[in-house]
């Protein structure tokens, strides 16, 4: 049985549709903070568009109110059709780590991007991914920045990520071998993966910064924005819960919801409400909330 309780629950904001800018759904950031305090999480994910210049004031507000920054999302693309051209992803890469050390985020999130232009298949874009990650983890070490590499489920391969499995990124990991770079694991992107509890066994328990929770309805309605709350869909939570708990896992449980025609619609206090009772039921194993 799984030990994690409300102490790891932390609310991507992306769960609220990324209105955030300076309000979510007419809320001012503090009381976004306030708020998901009052309701128990300890931390928050943020994204780089939503901190802009205020990385630092943002994360002195969340650790002034009793919460943790989890992570900050993310670099930019690594490779594929939507990375930055080489001058562009520089400058990118560094003001990511560098929002990643001003907000004090326990983790930056990368999603490597699809694959490569001029090139077919995954292997040569894994192998470009791997290359650009070495000067992106000493830079992120400088910084007392980690680096979490997700990988993503395969329908996003071609356009916004060729690292598809569990296994490829610990593959990564192994070749990169820096205590700056583990990955995350989001149960929407793996939740599929029969071998998932095998590759994991590679890993140090140390390297795994990231679990990420949400479900897979059944009948989606789009595969990138009709992600489901926790319970309503058909993966095995409280599974991949227990696997990640026996892993050693005792960092944030990040609950990240896409759902733009049914979640993002809903107001945001009824969004963080079941969120919380979700959390409670599938992953902390609760029977009557
Ligand atoms: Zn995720």
């Amino acid at each position: 049985m799984p030990g994690f309780d409300l102490s790891h629950l932390a609310l991507n904001t992306a769960t609220l549709g990324h209105n955030m800018g300076p309000n979510v759904d007419g809320w001012p950031v503090d009381r976004l903070i306030d708020e998901c305090a009052l309701r128990g999480f300890s931390g928050l994910v943020f994204w780089r568009r939503e901190v802009g210049s205020q990385a630092r004031d943002i994360g002195n507000r969340v650790r002034g109110a009793g919460l943790a920054v989890a992570g900050l999302c993310r670099t930019p693309y690594l490779v594929g059709p939507e990375a930055p051209c080489s001058s562009a992803l520089d400058r990118e890469i560094r003001e990511s780590v560098e929002m990643a050390a001003e907000l004090g985020a326990d983790v930056l999130t990368i999603v490597v991007g699809g694959v490569e232009p001029g090139t077919k298949g995954i292997r040569p874009s894994l192998d470009l991914v791997t290359d650009r990650l070495q000067p992106l983890c000493e830079l992120a070490a400088d910084h007392g920045v980690r680096l979490a590499l997700e990988p993503l489920h395969p329908i996003y391969a071609a356009d916004r990520c060729c690292l598809v499995t569990a296994k490829d990124a610990i593959d990564i990991c192994e070749a990169i071998d820096s205590s700056t770079l583990g990955i995350a694991i989001d149960a929407y992107h793996v939740w599929w993966d029969t071998q998932l509890a095998h590759q994991l066994r590679r890993l140090p328990p140390e390297r795994l910064f990231g679990f990420h929770v949400c479900d897979w309805l059944r009948n989606q309605a789009d595969p990138l924005l009709d992600r489901g709350m926790m319970g309503d869909g058909v993966i095995d939570l409280p599974q991949l819960a227990e696997l990640v708990w026996d892993h050693g896992y005792r960092a944030f449980v990040e609950v990240e919801i896409f759902s733009s025609n049914s979640w993002w619609k809903r107001p945001v206090g009824e969004v963080l409400d079941r969120v919380v009772d979700a959390y409670r039921r599938s992953v902390m194993g609760e029977e009557n909330v």
